[in-house]
């Protein structure tokens, strides 16, 4: 073997290890940690939640941002969905599909609006539909909203998060708009996610859930 073809060898083996050893240290799932659940209570976990920790899982993911860096982001999930969101999150992170922050939505006060207004993907968080009285999917875990900006909550009465107003048109196309060619739609669907765009009355284009 002529030595140039050894060092081609020997850089797609490093190759091989690096992405396999990303994989394993990027994308995890672990029951919720301690220090975790600290900064969940009271805040995305209220005193009284019709659900335990026990049955919401931590899951750790890489993935890339809007100016196409590596960063590593924090989701807590209802275990049932754990291992579909991690599929996800590792399918859309191969494709370099740009997601704005993925962080807990204690980082937040526990406040959709706040994360929202801050273009965050979020999943777990013990709170209402807004404007109604309705315990919302995300109590449960079992629903995520993904870049709410480009993707906002629209009702025939009110659109979130205010920067959203200017996606509400979708025709527009404009980048980060989740619809039906996305990958995004597409990897969802196929784990048996419904999604909120497809709703009839109110639209929300960033929400994916799968019910128990
Ligand atoms: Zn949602």
């Amino acid at each position: 073997m002529r030595a140039h073809s050894f060092i081609r060898l020997q850089a797609i083996f490093a190759a091989i290890c690096i992405s396999v050893a990303a994989y394993a240290q990027n994308f995890t799932i672990t029951p919720v940690p301690e220090e975790v659940a600290e900064r969940m209570r009271g805040v995305s976990l209220p005193d009284g939640a019709q659900i335990s920790l026990s049955e919401l899982r931590l899951l750790t993911v890489s993935y890339f941002d809007f100016d196409g860096n590596i960063q590593t982001g924090q989701i807590v999930s209802n275990a049932s969905v754990a291992r579909d969101l991690l599929q996800i999150f590792h399918e859309l992170y191969l494709a370099r599909y740009q997601i704005a922050s993925i962080r807990l939505i204690d980082d937040f006060g526990g406040s959709d609006d706040r994360s929202m207004e801050a273009n965050n993907t979020s999943c777990f968080n013990y709170r209402l539909v807004p404007g109604t009285c309705k315990l919302s999917n995300h109590s449960m875990g079992v629903a995520i909203d993904i870049n709410p900006v480009q993707n906002p909550f629209v009702t025939s009465r009110f659109t979130v998060p205010e920067e959203g107003k200017k996606y509400v048109d979708r025709s527009l196309k404009m980048p980060h708009m989740i619809d039906h060619d996305d990958l995004c739609f597409k990897l969802f669907k196929a784990h048996g996610f419904t999604w909120g765009g497809d709703w009839k009355n109110s639209k929300d284009y960033q929400h994916f859930e799968k019910k128990p």
